[in-house]
């Protein structure tokens, strides 16, 4: 059933602003508001036909601001449900890889470019990303990112605009005004495919030591390894 409420109202929850000295505390907190704004119009936004068929309008998950992004082409079923980017299996395995690479959320902002679920989990069309556009070019705006890694060709096509195949392009840096662009596979076509773990492992590897160059991370103290699961083993 469709809903104008977000079924987590952590998505909406500010940005932590304790602790700060008093100007940016107030910069911080007036952000918050306006991030808290901009959520709210996205879970009322009916600028395509994606938000009559939708549970839940999914606008992120992870840090804000953030030095990496994430970007995929649309919410899944699991997503859908729970208005969040990435939570069902591609999403367990995409964590596994990311955090393997000493990766959380506290650095990173994972969304799609569009924000309802297509029917069917097909891929969005032109206009549904062009609907959707102007919602993601601001909150490209908010998060502020050095790097991004589009994950899938859906994401790397409506994002960049070309048209190669991902198999050809992914693993290449794109530079553009200033922003360092990688896009990869995506993590649902690695579960069917599991021997293109080890490109989809390389790319996140090179991700890390993007950050890790422009000073945005510390270097990690181990070598990271791929690991073989689906999702992360709970203790
Ligand atoms: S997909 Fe984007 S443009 Fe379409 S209804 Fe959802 S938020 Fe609005």
């Amino acid at each position: 059933m469709m809903s104008d409420k977000p079924s987590n109202p952590d998505r909406v929850q500010p940005p932590q602003v304790a602790d700060q000295p008093a100007a940016a505390a107030q910069t911080a907190a007036c952000e918050a508001a306006n991030w808290g704004d901009f959520v709210q119009r996205c879970d009322n936004c009916r600028n395509c036909d994606l938000g009559s068929s939708r549970t839940n309008c999914v606008v992120w998950r992870g840090a804000l601001p953030a030095p990496l992004m994430l970007v995929g082409e649309g919410p899944g079923a699991q997503e859908d449900l729970e208005g969040k980017p990435f939570v069902g299996q591609s999403g367990q395995l995409l964590d596994l890889l990311l955090q393997a690479n000493g990766l959380t959320e506290q650095q990173l902002h994972v969304c799609n470019i569009v924000k309802c679920r297509p029917p069917g989990n097909r891929q969005p069309s032109e206009e549904e990303a062009q609907a959707c556009r102007p919602l993601f070019r601001e909150q490209f705006l908010f998060v502020r990112p050095k790097v991004i890694l589009l994950l899938g060709a859906t994401a790397y096509r409506y994002f960049t605009g070309r048209r190669d195949g991902i198999t050809k392009v992914r693993g290449q840096w794109i530079e553009n005004n200033g922003y360092f662009i990688m896009p990869t596979l995506h993590p649902a076509y690695v579960l069917r495919d599991n021997r293109q773990r080890d490109k989809i492992w390389a790319d996140v590897c090179a991700v890390r030591l993007k950050l890790e160059a422009l000073g945005l991370l510390e270097p990690l103290q181990f070598v990271p390894a791929m690991p073989q699961g689906r999702k992360k083993e709970s203790n």
